[in-house]
């Protein structure tokens, strides 16, 4: 059966590539209490999660695993999708798949089309649950009126730097979940003076504090990637690591709208 919940602090995988490695972090981060990994077909390595999965000691039943169709890789129309979640299966060693995003919206992505594959995939116990990343409101308000399931969940690009104030109103008030990628700005956010400071205050990390005022918006889960061992535990107490008010406003008033994730045809562009 798929979680229906998603946990606060899923281990991210991109850019973990090497077999070994990705499967070790993936196994450590189980062990260590995990309960959500996130890849893609498009981070080509779902296969080592899939070893990690099999390698730690925890029951496959009790991760939500989550993966992502890619325009580039399978195309996006109603036949793609299906294939797209059977060979995803097949990389994790997997019967089901807790979440399916689309990655982006872009290429052949179509709401009607695109939706209609996930739909019939939850139909058929294959996916549990339905996500979309990358998406703008009003793409959001196109995929909502082409589904009959619930929109599950959307995951955009959000830390300090890029607060997404608009799209976590969204998500607070149609009760999907918000989930985090690039939380710790891609690492940079050790040096973000505001951050410094209230992670000086309360003796831990600058990534702590990050997935720590993440974590204080409703709705917002995160998916720090690591492939440290040291990093993987540590950001997982983040999740017992309390701000105040004051902290949570010092870092709310940070007025940059800093991206590191781009590419072409992405909603937040012009033209
Ligand atoms: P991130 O999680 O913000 O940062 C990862 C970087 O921070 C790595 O270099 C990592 O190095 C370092 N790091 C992690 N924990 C640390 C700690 N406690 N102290 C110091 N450094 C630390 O960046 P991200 O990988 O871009 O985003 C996370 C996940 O979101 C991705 O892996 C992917 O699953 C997802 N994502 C999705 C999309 C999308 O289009 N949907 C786009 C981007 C990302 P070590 O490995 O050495 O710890």
């Amino acid at each position: 059966m798929p979680n229906d919940e998603l946990p606060d602090i899923g281990l991210g995988t991109w850019q973990n590539t090497d077999p070994e490695r990705c499967a070790r972090s993936v196994a450590t981060a189980l062990d260590a209490g995990y309960r959500h990994v996130d890849t893609a077909q498009h981070y080509g390595n779902e296969e080592h999660v899939g070893d990690g999965i099999a390698a730690a000691s925890v029951r496959r039943e009790e991760v939500t695993v989550a993966t992502k169709v890619h325009p580039e890789d399978t195309g996006l129309g109603y036949d793609d999708v299906l294939g797209a979640a059977a060979t995803s299966c097949d990389r994790l060693g997997v019967d089901y798949l807790d979440l399916l995003y689309v990655h982006w919206p872009v290429g052949d992505y179509e709401a009607s089309e695109t939706l209609a594959a996930l739909e019939e995939l939850v139909d058929r116990g294959t996916v549990g649950h339905i996500g979309v990343s990358n998406f703008s409101v009003d793409l959001l308000e196109e995929a909502r009126a082409a589904l009959d399931d619930p929109l599950f969940a959307h995951q955009v690009e959000m830390h300090p730097l890029l607060q997404q104030r608009e799209l976590v109103a969204y998500a607070q008030e149609h009760g999907h979940y918000l989930v985090a990628y690039s939380p710790l700005a891609r690492g940079t956010v050790t040096e973000i003076p505001e951050i410094q400071a209230v992670a000086e205050k309360h003796a831990i990390s600058e990534p702590q504090v990050s997935l720590a005022w993440l974590l204080s918006k409703d709705n917002v889960v995160v998916i720090p990637k690591s492939a440290t061992e040291a990093h993987i535990t540590a950001n997982l107490q983040a999740a017992n690591v309390e701000l105040d008010e004051e902290d949570i406003a010092a870092i709310d008033d940070i007025d940059r709208e800093e991206r590191f994730v781009e590419r072409p045809g992405a909603p937040w562009l012009d033209g």
